[in-house]
């Protein structure tokens, strides 16, 4: 972006905050990463549409959440990030009518892409809804969830969502129904783009860089049955305590680092490789779950990324399994 463009953005009437320099150490959950060179927090739904329409048509853009699936390299992202999880918080119970729910849906939540997965799970607890609970366990925000299709303990997000609203790179808003995307196991893409070039790389997280797609999700709308609180409650419970038992989650990590191959688990190929526990710098295979990496204080992305590069090609010389990436792996090295 040149001097005149940064100007017309300044010009625009934003109310969100910009940064340069970012350092998305910061913004990551494995707190490793270089900078971006500039970083944009809305103010609010209107102001990431306004923010869109002015900027600069190449300027690469990159919409994150809470960071804990993304591994962003030392040398940092080019373009702008735009943060979600300051603004896009609103949650509500959607107004009767305005979904059209099937017989069994008692309750339509919509939340707006900034807001916490977890919460999602409390707040549809607290209005007797049910099948939201595993949300509990997804330390991201709505949008992350919704990108990446998010799931645990059985349940998955796309199996919840009645409909989205995204934002494209020329800050128009669309309304879309579930039916729109093509969902599968971490996988989510518009049917429209399905064939063409995008669709070459994202169902195939392995080549590293994903080529982003140009719309972002700002809301959804989550569809859900009645269930009495206490019983959703008493279950977020149950599920945080046996992530407490299995997870590393003392150190800073991104959750399962592969997708489980069908049929199979990467912990127990990655293990089976004698793996458990390996170090490469500051980060290691979790003594404790073989899919999750660890930073164990002073690890760089390139630490992380030699480890994941390390798991790969043992798995597949020792059981000729290409294991495929799960988080997202940007910027330069
Ligand atoms: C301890 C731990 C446990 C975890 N357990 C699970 C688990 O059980 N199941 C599971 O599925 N995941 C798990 N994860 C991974 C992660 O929490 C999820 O993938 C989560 O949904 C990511 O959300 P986020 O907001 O952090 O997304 P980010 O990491 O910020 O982004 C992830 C990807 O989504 C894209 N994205 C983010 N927001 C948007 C948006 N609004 N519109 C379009 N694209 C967007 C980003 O560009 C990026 O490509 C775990 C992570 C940790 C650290």
């Amino acid at each position: 972006m040149n001097m005149m463009e940064a100007n017309n953005l300044v010009a625009a009437g934003l109310r969100g905050e910009q940064r340069s320099r970012e350092p998305m150490a910061r913004h990551t959950s494995w707190r490793v990463g270089g900078a971006a060179e500039r970083a944009y927090f809305p103010a609010d739904l209107d102001d990431l549409c306004a923010f869109l329409r002015a900027l600069p048509a190449g300027e690469p853009v990159h919409v994150t959440g809470l960071g804990s699936n993304l591994l962003v390299r030392d040398g940092g992202l080019r373009g702008t990030v735009v943060f979600t999880h300051w603004a896009l918080r609103t949650i509500r119970m959607e107004s009767p009518g305005k979904e059209s729910p099937p017989l069994d849906a008692a309750g339509v939540v919509y939340a707006e892409a900034g807001v916490a997965s977890p919460k999602v799970a409390r707040f549809a607890a607290l209005h007797d809804l049910a099948g939201a609970e595993f949300l509990a366990g997804i330390p991201g925000t709505v949008g992350g969830a919704l990108a990446m299709n998010a799931g645990c303990y059985g349940g998955e997000t796309w199996e919840i969502v009645a409909g989205v609203t995204t934002v494209d790179r020329g800050g128009a808003l669309h309304q879309r129904a579930r039916d729109d995307y093509e969902t599968a196991y971490r996988h989510v893409q518009l049917k429209s783009e399905v064939g063409s070039r995008k669709s070459e790389v994202f169902p195939h997280p392995s080549s590293i860089i994903p080529r982003p797609s140009e719309e972002w999700f700002v809301a959804a709308t989550f569809r859900l049955r009645s269930g009495p609180g206490a019983e959703s409650r008493g279950k977020i419970t149950e599920l945080l305590k046996r992530r407490i038992a299995t997870q590393p989650l003392g150190e800073p990590n991104a959750g399962s680092v592969f997708r489980n191959p069908p049929g199979d688990y990467a912990a127990r190929l990655i293990e089976g490789c004698g793996l458990k526990g390996r170090v490469i710098g500051g980060a290691q295979i979790s003594a404790r779950h073989a899919n999750f990496i660890v930073n164990l204080g002073r690890a760089r992305a390139a630490d992380i990324e030699a480890l994941i590069e390390l798991a790969e090609r043992s798995v597949k010389e020792r059981f000729g399994i290409a294991l495929e990436r799960e988080v997202r792996i940007v910027g330069d090295k």
